[in-house]
């Protein structure tokens, strides 16, 4: 289902009767959430209108990977977000759960305007930008800073790139559809810089990651009766590699490489002592409808949730089981 026009007219009026803006993507931020939420903010900044803009997690910290985006400055802790906001507008979330901390702000505001693609997303705002065919979020931003009538700088390139190179797989996923090449052509033509940006985000890595992957990848399971392969990393394989979760994201890349097997999962440890399960599909299951069952979400072959409780093998059951019943 696509943005109709009734939409995008909405979403425009709201954004230019707003004296300021208060911006907000989902918690542990990825390259299309803070490429998005950055980029929009670097507009409304250009053009004048205030803005603040967070995203709900504790500690309020920039990944590692994403250092190199543009006026980082623009982004503030989410404390000193406004607790009822007149006007705001999420990125890259598909419930107000996602939201974290500022669910409750999301929930006070007048006007909320949702920007996002998952399938998953139940519509939470009173303005949706909801496309689930859309590669990125960036790949709505970019539409709506068009119909803005906003000229797009290096900046915001570098931004949407950013969005759209991490949710695409560097191109490699199935929504990388001609569309998203033209609008990729077209942020070149601005300035992103695609050689430091692919280096940084997929080329550079603390030694501590290849040191954890090693043990990741020596621990993988192959389950053939659910076309499956997996690995998990505790909180002490963290803390021996002196590595944090923001800095594994890669390691599911690698699993999935694994020959026979449709379906990968990786369960990353948090402090609580549950897991944090990212599951990728080679197109033959549909990974968002498992995520979804077990209060998570995501797309038909990208998708995670948090598991209940802190064992790997059981969690790896479920997933099997839902596999094979679906
Ligand atoms: P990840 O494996 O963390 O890269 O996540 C893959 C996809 O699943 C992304 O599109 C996320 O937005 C989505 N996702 C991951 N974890 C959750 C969660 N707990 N709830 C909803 N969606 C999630
Ligand atoms: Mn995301
Ligand atoms: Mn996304």
């Amino acid at each position: 289902m696509s943005i109709t026009e009734a939409d995008w007219g909405r979403a425009l009026d709201a954004i230019a009767g707003a004296e300021q803006v208060a911006l907000a993507c989902h918690l542990g931020p990825d390259g299309d959430a803070l490429g998005s939420l950055l980029a929009l903010t670097i507009a409304l900044n250009e053009r004048g209108t205030k803005t603040i803009a967070s995203w709900g997690s504790d500690p309020f910290t920039i990944p590692p990977h994403y250092t190199y985006l543009p006026k980082l400055d623009l982004l503030s802790p989410p404390e000193s977000f406004p607790a009822a906001p007149d006007l705001m507008i999420t990125f890259d979330a598909g419930s107000f759960e996602r939201l974290g901390s500022l669910e409750a702000n999301a929930r006070a505001s007048k006007w909320l305007l949702v920007v996002d693609h998952h399938v998953s997303n139940d519509r939470f705002g009173s303005i949706n930008l909801v496309d689930p065919d859309a590669a990125a979020s960036a790949v709505i931003v970019y539409e709506l800073l068009t119909r803005m009538g906003v000229t797009i700088d290096a900046d915001m390139a570098s931004c949407l790139y950013t969005g759209i190179v991490t949710d695409t797989g560097r191109f490699q996923y199935r929504n990388t559809t001609p569309d998203v090449h033209r609008i990729t052509a077209e942020l070149l033509a601005a300035g992103a810089p695609h050689v430091e940006i692919t280096q940084t985000i997929y080329n550079t890595h603390p030694v501590g990651y290849l040191r954890l992957a090693a043990t990741a990848l020596d621990k993988l399971e192959v389950r053939p009766d659910a076309s499956l392969v997996w690995t998990w990393v505790t909180t002490e394989d963290l803390s021996r590699a002196q590595v944090g979760l923001e800095d594994i994201e890669a390691l599911i890349d690698l699993v999935r490489t694994t020959d026979g097997a449709d379906v990968a999962v990786v369960l990353k440890q948090q402090d609580d002592g549950r897991y944090r399960v990212s599951m990728r599909s080679k197109g033959a299951s549909d990974v968002g409808a498992v995520a979804t069952k077990f209060g998570g979400g995501g797309h038909a072959l990208a998708a995670g949730y948090t598991s209940s409780d802190g064992n790997p093998h059981a969690t790896i059951d479920e997933i099997a089981t839902a596999l094979r019943g679906a």
